[in-house]
Order: structure tokens, then C-alpha cells, then sequence
């Protein structure tokens, strides 16, 4: 796939988990991304879950970018990490804000945005990282309004990011005017969308609701239908991407960035329908 494509994968919590992950990436070998990303538990909690699946996706021969997050944690924190990270060879990072998790009371850290985290990263380490950071098409949830929230997903381009990755959206005027509002301002770093695969509707929606993507009414209402037989939302869900991602990718999308949730059977489906040619030998 000449555009960029890439995967996100998050930590494994056990040794079951840890397989799963593992077969899903070289299921995943066949479409070749140019790189598979790695969340972060803000706070912490998954630090050393993260730099440990992103050594097992190096070791697999993948270009492995960890997520940082800088909620909650001290320069000295994250500059171990970082130092760590190049380390071992990183040479792509994903820089988050993060959200505190219950449990850590008032405690913010010393960086409270990310646009400050990537000044941050480029104070520490130089252009040694290429930093992505989030969009939010449909605006992040805390946001004041959809102007404050795009000017300061610039903040973070300034700073130093070299491109971003969108929260995931089912419209796609959504991204396009995003992308159309950011031009309009002279950023011009690929912002690419992400891509949620639907596999299961309960989840989806309470994970939504959180994160302010929009499901559209038509969706919600077909996933109701369907209740709990999983095969039909497997195949309306791949049947609704697939359509997504084309359109994204026809009306000049940079590439696609599929959350995969550790597995490989939605991506792997939505890639083929797309008749990408790495995809076909998956
Ligand atoms: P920011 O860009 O800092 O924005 C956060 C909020 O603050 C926004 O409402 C923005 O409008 C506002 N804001 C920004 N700058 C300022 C300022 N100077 N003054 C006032 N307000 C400001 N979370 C994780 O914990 N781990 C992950 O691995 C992870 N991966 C993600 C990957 C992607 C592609 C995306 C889209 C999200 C991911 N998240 C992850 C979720 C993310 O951490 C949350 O959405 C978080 O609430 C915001 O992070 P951010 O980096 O977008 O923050």
C-alpha cells in the first residue's frame, strides 16, 4: 500500500493475551504497515506493558511506535522513558496528553498537554523521534469549542509533530473538514484517520459515548437489530469500514491507522475489500 497504513495494538495483560497478540501481528505481516503503534496507560500502568509488546513487535520485524502519554508523570519520568526508547532503537513515538485515571486524585504531573509533552520530547531528544499526535475530528470531549480545540491541535504541530492520527468517526465530512480547517491555517502534516472496526455493538457505543466519536443514528439502530448474533455485526460492521475506508482513501485520505484491538480477523477482512494489492496475499 504505497499510502501510510499502520496498526495500533495495546499491552497484553497475561501470557494468553501476550499469544494473541503475537499471532494477531503476523497474521497482520501480509499488509506490510509502515509502522504498529502501542497504547499507554496514562498514570503508569501500563508503562512497562507497553515498552514490553513494543519489543515483541521489533523482535517480530516491525517498526514499533509506543504511545506516551505525560498526564501524571515528572520530566525526569519521562525523560527515562524516552532515553529508554532510543535506547532500544524507537524511532517513531505517538505523544498523548492522556487521561488521569480514578485513584490518582489532583495529581497532574508537571506537562499538561500534549503540545507540551512534544516540546517536551524535542527539548530531550531533538528530531531524533517522528512524533505523531491525536485529532479529533468531532472535537475532543473536554474541548471549549471546536475552534479552541483545532487551534490547539496546531499548538501541537508547532511544537514539533510531524503527523497526526484521528480519533475514530464514521463520517467522513467530519475528517474532511477537519483536514480542510487545518489547511486553511498552513498546517500541512499527513492527518491520518483512524479506523475502528465494529465487532461488538455494546462496546462500541459506551466507548463512544466516552471518547465523543458520533455513531450515527442508522448504525446504532442496525446494531440494536442485531442484538447478539456476532456474526451478522461482523459482517455489517466489515461491510460499513470497508466503505469508510474507500471513500476516505478516493477522496485523498494520506492512509488509514486501524485499531485493531489485538486482532487481526477485521482488519485483515476490511483490507481485502479495499483490493489493496499487499492485502491480497493475506
Ligand atoms: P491534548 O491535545 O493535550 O488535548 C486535550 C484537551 O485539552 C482538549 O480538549 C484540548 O482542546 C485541550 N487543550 C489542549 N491544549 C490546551 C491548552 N494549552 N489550554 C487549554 N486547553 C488545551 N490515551 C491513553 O491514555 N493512552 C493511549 O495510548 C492513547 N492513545 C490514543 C491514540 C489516538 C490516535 C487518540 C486519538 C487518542 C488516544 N488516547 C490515548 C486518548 C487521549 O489520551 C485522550 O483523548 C486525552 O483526553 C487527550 O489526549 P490528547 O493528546 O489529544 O490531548
Amino acid at each position: 500500500m504505497s499510502s501510510l497504513f499502520s496498526l495500533e495494538f495495546f499491552p497484553p495483560r497475561d501470557n494468553a493475551a501476550r499469544e494473541k497478540l503475537i499471532r494477531s501481528a503476523k497474521q497482520l505481516e501480509p499488509l506490510q504497515p509502515a509502522y504498529v503503534s502501542v497504547t499507554f496507560g496514562a498514570g503508569g500502568s501500563t508503562r512497562t506493558g507497553t515498552a514490553d509488546a513494543v519489543s515483541i513487535l521489533q523482535d517480530l520485524g516491525y517498526d514499533a511506535a509506543p504511545h506516551l502519554s505525560c498526564i501524571g508523570a515528572s520530566r525526569a519520568e519521562l525523560r527515562d522513558i524516552l532515553l529508554a526508547y532510543k535506547e532500544r532503537g524507537v524511532r517513531r513515538l505517538v505523544a498523548l496528553r492522556g487521561d488521569l485515571p480514578s485513584g490518582m486524585g489532583g495529581d497532574t504531573g508537571e506537562l499538561h498537554y500534549a503540545s507540551q509533552l512534544v516540546s517536551f520530547i524535542r527539548e530531550a531528544t531533538g528530531d531524533w523521534f517522528h512524533i505523531e499526535v491525536a485529532a479529533y475530528p468531532e472535537m475532543h470531549p473536554q474541548a471549549r469549542n471546536a475552534s479552541a480545540d483545532l487551534g490547539y491541535f496546531i499548538e501541537k504541530v508547532q511544537a514539533g509533530a510531524n503527523s497526526a492520527i484521528t480519533q475514530y468517526f464514521f463520517n467522513p465530512d467530519a475528517y474532511f473538514d477537519f483536514v480542510d480547517r487545518v489547511r486553511a491555517r498552513g498546517v500541512t502534516v499527513p492527518i491520518v484517520p483512524g479506523i475502528m472496526p465494529i465487532t461488538n455493538g455494546t462496546q462500541l457505543l459506551r466507548f463512544s459515548d466516552m471518547c465523543g466519536a458520533e455513531v450515527p443514528r442508522w448504525i446504532r439502530l442496525r446494531l440494536a437489530e442485531f442484538g447478539d448474533d456476532k456474526a451478522s455485526i461482523r459482517a455489517f460492521g466489515e461491510d460499513v469500514v470497508s466503505r469508510l475506508c474507500q471513500n476516505l482513501l478516493d477522496q485523498g485520505a494520506p492512509g488509514l491507522h486501524f485499531y485493531t484491538l489485538n486482532g487481526a480477523e477485521s482488519t485483515l477482512a476490511i483490507t481485502r475489500n479495499l483490493s489493496l494489492p499487499t492485502a491480497a496475499a493475506a
